[in-house]
């Protein structure tokens, strides 16, 4: 138990190591980035930098047209989620993006190099043989003892190129077809990357996106059930100011940790977006998917988080559920839309609690 209890506290880090360093801007640009995050309130980690960046150096004019509209449309403050939401939409994003292409074009240039391997070969096969048929044609009589003597020794000379030619071919096949497992690897580790929250390392709203409607086709499909649990950190942003968005990021990992040790590998755990946690279900109707959601809850309940630099005790956290199961022509939206407005519930009747989606029902007939 005490090994539990260990590991249910919170170690955070004073500083910034476990994030990637930013490229900071040299000179002019430097000090307006500085002044205008001070100016807008904006969150100063390396990511807020990045983005701050890249809007006023005017290298990515999709982020400038967001943050105008974020800083127009608004009190003219950058927030913490305004931030993240910007880097996961752009930075990240372009990062991936130009990684695959740039990996994509090397697998067509090895490819290339691998079909003119192998056009060489065959043309090296096809003369050796041309040779041989020739010379089978033009076998010397057994009486010439001189001729037939060159003959054999032809015969060797030819074997013997052509078996040297094929092993440094084969040499090169090797490499190449090597290279071009390496690039298909590289690929494979960008898209998953492309499909996982650096943060918490669950998978992103965009592999959420993709897998619920992988469930939905199968349980239309199988008439199998699944739950859908959407989970919302309760009162968030009042731990932010109060201890830190970097504290907060770790208390976003303890909540990533804690719905994995539940689930393991029987969910499909994912962030949907800032403090927001989305989780599928297989096989499971509304009870067992309040079960579920309760579980994650409870266990969190029993977490107590300590700032391990300071010794501080920061209380506990807790999260609100709401759950909704498939029904027959549900679609992605629509189910997303009942397991939130059941989440919504949850927030409205007090938080830390799980409300299933057919209390929405029943307080929406009371109303
Ligand atoms: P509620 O109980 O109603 O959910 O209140 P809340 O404060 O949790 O909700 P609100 O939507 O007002 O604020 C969400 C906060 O979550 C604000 C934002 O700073 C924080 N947040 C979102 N993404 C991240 C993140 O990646 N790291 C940290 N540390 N905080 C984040
Ligand atoms: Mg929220
Ligand atoms: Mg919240």
């Amino acid at each position: 138990m005490a090994g539990g209890r260990e590991d249910a506290r919170v170690r955070t880090i004073d500083g910034m190591s476990e994030h990637e360093a930013p490229t900071l801007p040299s000179g002019d640009l430097a000090e307006r980035v500085v002044a205008a995050m001070r100016e807008h309130g904006s969150p100063s980690y390396p990511r807020a930098f990045e983005v701050w960046y890249a809007h006023l150096s005017g290298e990515m004019p999709a982020v400038s047209m967001a943050m105008n509209a974020i800083i127009t449309g608004g009190d003219g403050k950058i927030d913490a989620a305004d931030i993240d939401s910007l880097y996961d939409r752009f930075i990240g994003t372009e990062r991936l993006a130009r990684h695959a292409e740039r990996t994509s074009l090397q697998v067509l240039g090895e490819i290339d190099g691998l079909m003119a391997l192998v056009d060489k070969a065959l043309d090296s096969s096809e003369r050796y043989h041309g040779r041989l048929s020739a010379m089978s044609e033009d076998v010397p009589p057994p009486a010439d003892r001189q001729k037939l003597r060159e003959w054999v020794e032809a015969l060797v000379l030819s074997t013997r190129e052509e078996v040297t030619r094929k092993t440094k071919l084969e040499a090169q096949l090797r490499d190449s077809s090597n290279e071009i497992r390496n690039l298909r690897e590289a690929l494979e580790s960008t898209r998953a990357e492309a499909l996982t929250d650096p943060l918490t390392g669950l998978a992103n709203r965009r592999h959420f996106e993709e897998m619920l409607q992988k469930s939905i086709d199968q349980a239309t499909l199988r008439r199998e059930p699944f739950a859908l649990v959407m989970a919302d950190i309760d009162f968030f942003k009042q731990f932010n100011d109060a201890h830190g968005h970097l504290t907060g990021d770790q208390v976003l990992r303890l909540v990533a940790r804690t719905m994995k040790d539940k689930f393991k590998d029987k969910a499909i755990i994912t962030r949907f977006g800032g403090e927001e946690f989305a989780i599928i279900l297989p096989d499971a109707d509304l009870i067992a998917g309040k079960f579920g959601a309760e579980t994650v809850r409870q266990a969190l309940l029993t977490r107590e988080l300590v700032k391990r630099s300071t010794n501080e005790n920061l209380g506990r956290i807790t999260i609100s559920l709401g759950v909704a199961s498939y029904a027959r022509g549900d679609t992605a939206a629509s189910m997303t839309d009942r397991a939130d407005q059941a989440l919504m519930l949850a927030k409205r009747t007090g938080r830390n609690r799980t409300v299933t989606e057919d209390a929405i029902e029943t307080t929406t007939r009371v109303a």
